[in-house]
Formats: C-alpha cells, sequence, structure tokens
C-alpha cells in the first residue's frame, strides 16, 4: 500500500451516510463551499487523480507535483477534521470516473468549475442529474457585477470593471474618492530594479513523505513530461500556502510596486508574490490575500498595485472568458476551435509524437482567434534551444525549471518575440498552459490570446503589447551579457518596425499607436527595407533551432 493511502487510512472516519461533495485539483480549500459551513462528520469528499488528464498536454513536472502533492495532503487534512474521504484514481474524463459513484452514493454537489475544460466534461453528469453545480465561493465578483462594471461590451475595459469594484466594495476608497485621489499609480510603479533593495530569495518548503511519494511517481510514471523537478520548491500543504503567504507578505509585498514591471536575471521573481499557483487551486484564496494586504501598513503603490492585480486582472479575465464561452464566441467572429489539444510544438521540438490518450467525447482543444492573421509555428527555442537573445534563453531556461517567470517577462518578452515574428496565438497559449505551474484554461487564455498576443483584437485590451529592444534595455538587465547592442543591432527593433509595417492596414486607426505608426512612417526606405530583411531571417533562424548571431544578420 501506498504512503498515502496508508495515512489516509489511519485518519478515514465512517464512510456511511455522508452528503457527497466532488472537490475538483483547484478548488482545494475549507474556508468556502460546504467544506466551510457544515459539520465535517456529515460530509464525504471524492477527489480524483487523472493520468488522463495529465496527458493531454505536455505539463510541466513541477505542475504535476505541485498538483499531486496538494491533492493528496487536502485529503489528509479533510480526513483529520473528520471529513470522509473517497480518493479515486482514474483514466479517462472525470465524467467517466463520478458516474460510479453517484449510482453507489447519489447526487453530489460541487462549486461552479473553474476550467471551461473540466465545464465541459462535466456537463452530461449536471445535464443527468448526478451533479448538482452549486456558486464557486473562491470568486470575489459575480458575472452581473461584471457586466454592470466593464461596460456594455464587448469590447470590455479592466480599468472600469476595477473602478466600478472598487466603489462597490469601498476596497481602497475614502468615500466616494479613491485612496490617494486617484485609481492607479502605474507613474510610480514602473522603476527598473538596479540591484538595490535586494530582493528575497524564493521559499523553500519542507519535504515529507507524501511529497516526497509524489516525486518517485513522477519520476517512474510521469518522467517523459518536460521540466525539471524540484520538490523542495512544492507547497503542498495547507501549512505551506500559510508559509508562502507569509514570506510574500514580508518580503515581497512592500516593495512590490515600485519594481513590479522590472526584470532581472539576478532574481526571477523580485518582488513578485508567487502565490499564483496556489491562489489558482483555491490554497490561498483571493478573499483571504486581498483582506490582509488591505490591513497591511504598506506605501499605497504597492497596496494598490497588488490589489489591482487579484481584485482588477484576475477577476476581470475570468469574466471574459465566461462571456465568450472560452473565446468560441467574439464579436469579430467566431473563430475555428481545435479538436483536440495542442502540444504547443513538443513534438517537433522533441522529435517525436506526444504520447497522448485520446477518447471519444473528450474536450477540444480551445478557439483559435488570430486577429493578426499570425500562424508560424512557435520555434525550438521555446523549448530551451538557444536563440542567442539572452532576454529569451535566461526567461525560458527559468521556466523549464521551476515553472515560473512573473508578468512582464512573460508579456514583454516572451509574448513580445512571439507576436513580433507573427507565432500562431493558439500555440503559444497551448506553450504557456504546459509551462507555468499557474495556468488553467480561464485565465491562460485571456492572457495569452487577449493580452499577450492581440489575437481577440481590441475585445478586452486597446493595444497590441509589441516593443523593440529599448524597453527591454530600460526595465532590465538582460541586455548587459547579450551578444546583441539593444542600442545598435538588436533584431527586437527591427521586428518591432517590421510587425508596424506588416499589419498597418489592421493597426494604423489604432489610436494608442498613432505615435508609433506616425514614426513609422517617417522611418526611411532603407531602415524599413533592413526591418523587412532581419524579420525572415529571424523567424527562419528561429523555427530552424539555430542560434542568431549578430555577424549572421543581414548587411545594411
Ligand atoms: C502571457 C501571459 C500569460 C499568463 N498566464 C497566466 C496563467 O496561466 N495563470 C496565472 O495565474 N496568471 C497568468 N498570467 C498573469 C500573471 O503573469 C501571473 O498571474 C503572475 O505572473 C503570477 O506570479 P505572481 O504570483 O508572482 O504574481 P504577482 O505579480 O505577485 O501578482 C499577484 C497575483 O495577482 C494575480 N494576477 C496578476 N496579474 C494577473 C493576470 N494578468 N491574470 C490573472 N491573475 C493575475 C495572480 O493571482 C498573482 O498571483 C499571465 C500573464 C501573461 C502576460
Ligand atoms: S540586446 Fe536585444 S536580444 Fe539581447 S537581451 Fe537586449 S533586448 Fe534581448
Amino acid at each position: 500500500m501506498s504512503i498515502f493511502r496508508a495515512e489516509l487510512a489511519k485518519r478515514q472516519t465512517d464512510l456511511v451516510g455522508r452528503r457527497w461533495l466532488f472537490i475538483p485539483y483547484d478548488q482545494l480549500s475549507d474556508s468556502i463551499g460546504p467544506l466551510a459551513r457544515e459539520d465535517p462528520k456529515t460530509l464525504g469528499i471524492i477527489l480524483v487523480e487523472n493520468p488522463w488528464k495529465a496527458a493531454r498536454r505536455p505539463y510541466h513536472k513541477q505542475k504535476l507535483a505541485l498538483i499531486l502533492a496538494n491533492l493528496r495532503h487536502f485529503a489528509l487534512e479533510q480526513a483529520a477534521r473528520g471529513v470522509a474521504v473517497r480518493h479515486l484514481v482514474a483514466q479517462g474524463p472525470y465524467r467517466k470516473a463520478l458516474e460510479p459513484l453517484v449510482s453507489e452514493l447519489g447526487t453530489m454537489r460541487m462549486m461552479g468549475p473553474a476550467e471551461r475544460e473540466l465545464c465541459a466534461d462535466l456537463q452530461p453528469l449536471v445535464d443527468a442529474g448526478g451533479l448538482e453545480l452549486i456558486p464557486h465561493e473562491g470568486w470575489l465578483t459575480t458575472h452581473d457585477e461584471f457586466r454592470v462594471g466593464a461596460g456594455e461590451g464587448p469590447p470590455w475595459r479592466m480599468d472600469f470593471f476595477y473602478r466600478y469594484v472598487r466603489r462597490k466594495t469601498g476596497i481602497l476608497m475614502k468615500g466616494a474618492k479613491p485612496a490617494g485621489g486617484k485609481y492607479g499609480f502605474d507613474r510610480e510603479n514602473r522603476l527598473p530594479w538596479k540591484g538595490n533593495p535586494r530582493p528575497p530569495a524564493p521559499p523553500t518548503f519542507p519535504l515529507d513523505p507524501i511529497k516526497e511519494e509524489v516525486g518517485r511517481l513522477i519520476q517512474s510514471k510521469f518522467n517523459h513530461h518536460p521540466g525539471s523537478l524540484d520538490l523542495s520548491a512544492v507547497p503542498g500543504t495547507a501549512t505551506d500556502a500559510d508559509l508562502l503567504w507569509s514570506w510574500a507578505k514580508r518580503e515581497c509585498l512592500p516593495l512590490f510596486g515600485p519594481y513590479e514591471d522590472a526584470m532581472s536575471t539576478r532574481s526571477r521573481s523580485l518582488f513578485h508574490t508567487r502565490i499564483s499557483s496556489l491562489i489558482n487551486i483555491n490554497r490561498l484564496l483571493p478573499d483571504r490575500v486581498v483582506k490582509d494586504v488591505m490591513g497591511m501598513d504598506i506605501p499605497l503603490p504597492s497596496k494598490e498595485g497588488f490589489i489591482r492585480q487579484v481584485l482588477g486582472w484576475r477577476e476581470f479575465l475570468h469574466h471574459i472568458h465566461v462571456a465568450t464561452d472560452g473565446f468560441r464566441e467574439i464579436p469579430a467572429g467566431n473563430p475555428p476551435v481545435a479538436s483536440e489539444p495542442g502540444d504547443a510544438g513538443y513534438s517537433r521540438w522533441a522529435g517525436k509524437p506526444w504520447p497522448s490518450k485520446r477518447l471519444p467525447g473528450d474536450p477540444d482543444g480551445g478557439a483559435k482567434p488570430s486577429f493578426l492573421g499570425d500562424g508560424t509555428p512557435l520555434p525550438p527555442a521555446f523549448w530551451g534551444e538557444k536563440s542567442g537573445f539572452h532576454c529569451l534563453d535566461r526567461i525560458i531556461s527559468d521556466v523549464w525549471t521551476e515553472g515560473y517567470s512573473h508578468h512582464i517577462t512573460r508579456l514583454m518578452v516572451l509574448c513580445n518575440l512571439a507576436t513580433l515574428i507573427g507565432v500562431s496565438p493558439r500555440e503559444l497559449t497551448d506553450w504557456f498552459w504546459v509551462a507555468y505551474t499557474d495556468a488553467y484554461d480561464w485565465v491562460v487564455e485571456p492572457n495569452v490570446l487577449g493580452m499577450g498576443t492581440f489575437a481577440v483584437g481590441e475585445l478586452m485590451t486597446t493595444k497590441p503589447y509589441v516593443s523593440g529592444a529599448a524597453y527591454i534595455l530600460r526595465m532590465s538587465d538582460y541586455c548587459e551579457r547579450c551578444a546583441f547592442d539593444p542600442k545598435a543591432n538588436c533584431p527586437f527593433t527591427n521586428l518591432y518596425w517590421a510587425f508596424l509595417a506588416r499589419n498597418e492596414s489592421l493597426l494604423r486607426y489604432n489610436p494608442r499607436l498613432r505615435m508609433p505608426m506616425v514614426s513609422l512612417r517617417r522611418r526611411s526606405v532603407g531602415r524599413r527595407q533592413y526591418d523587412q530583411a532581419v524579420f525572415p531571417m529571424v523567424r527562419d533562424t528561429l523555427l530552424s533551432g539555430n542560434v542568431i548571431k549578430p555577424e549572421k544578420l543581414p548587411e545594411m
């Protein structure tokens, strides 16, 4: 018997006469829903480990370890409270695993799934009356609040929604006015980081027999998944979640604001909190983190900067995903939908197919919008092959090491480069989905399709987030050790101008791109021709998996 099963058996109480709940991998909290309110001794929970789900995509090993360790520890924590636990290992869709239990135990309850993919999987069971969906209490806002707050969209704007929620809740308000006289402190919060103050080292978490057993399981059954595994970086218990959050409050929050947009080779997270992978499985609850931060005595730009992310962006993006049915229904015209999950270029890079186990009736692979018409495959550099761009290579290496990099690295380096060379937004989304430990469809799709690649046009952002080398030079130290000179020959800058020229007909009337478009038109014919020569050269070199070298750039 496994260590986990033996530990569960020791804590298990009588399974008879319970009211059963299905708790999916991302609702691991007893502070919301029936687990928070009803007598533990009257409740039973069903927890499902599912190799079929893991096999759908080449997920990072660290993500598998995070999910399994938390699921198992949650089972033990709940059993210790007197909740009866049924833990099963499924080999197919969740509904198939639950159907026999419905026959045995009767209709079970579940808080509405956050992931659309899980919703689609379970819908037949809901329709058949085997599963009763109850409201998910882990969100801070309702869909009605989104409808009212974000304007009569689409398009929708985060700022309208955020201000509305601030006014409605009174969070960071002084009467009818925002605290500090304004709703945002972007100007104060755009400092590059020059080495001081020293950022904290990320916390590590104690190993225990449950985590170690998960580690052995990953090495034996999931070793073909990409990425490194470091169990000491996996917060797996409720205590670990508290430890991470205490670290974030103490070490990160006071300086969260000013260095929010900074990037550095010397610290992967700088003053970012690293809580996303736990908040997205409800080990930490948004309500808790917002309340705690509201109670902290820290500078207002840091407090507001953080609250904006959790109360604003996180909620807004979830509502967008629901409102558009995962971007299947958008005003620009409903895009095609992938019949099965993409492997994000894994098979091209690895030279062998991803061994997924497809079953009839499996959920599809997600919407494939592409406002700019981009469809270039994802280069092998995203799987760890060297590109010669120090910024890109460094961040990719960080991601395959720990399944994490912070927001600006995701947006202004990874998505930026991918958009500049015309990568397929769906393939890039699939890559983020597998590579990051915090990725689930409702959050990764709006962030990549909506924000990172402009694949849904102005549906939720006003312009594409693209830039040349100047931004990366200003906000990071990556350029210091790069073979390219950001002020002279860095291809990011030529790619930026080539991008604007290529997409001029689609973007020329965008008010936020008026100045760049004017500058583009003023750019000399010679420079524009050079930009156009750099673009295919960089794209094709990256696609072939080769390193881009300054001496190989086209002649000026
Ligand atoms: C291309 C791209 C892909 C992304 N994919 C994901 C993803 O798969 N999962 C994910 O949780 N976040 C994603 N984000 C948002 C953001 O980058 C991460 O939430 C953040 O980097 C997580 O690190 P942290 O916990 O240190 O965040 P902090 O900077 O400390 O922020 C605190 C919290 O705010 C929330 N938050 C901040 N920005 C966002 C946002 N844009 N969307 C949702 N929540 C936000 C997160 O819960 C985060 O933990 C993505 C952003 C981009 C640009
Ligand atoms: S010079 Fe260009 S490629 Fe090199 S790190 Fe800077 S922005 Fe990236």
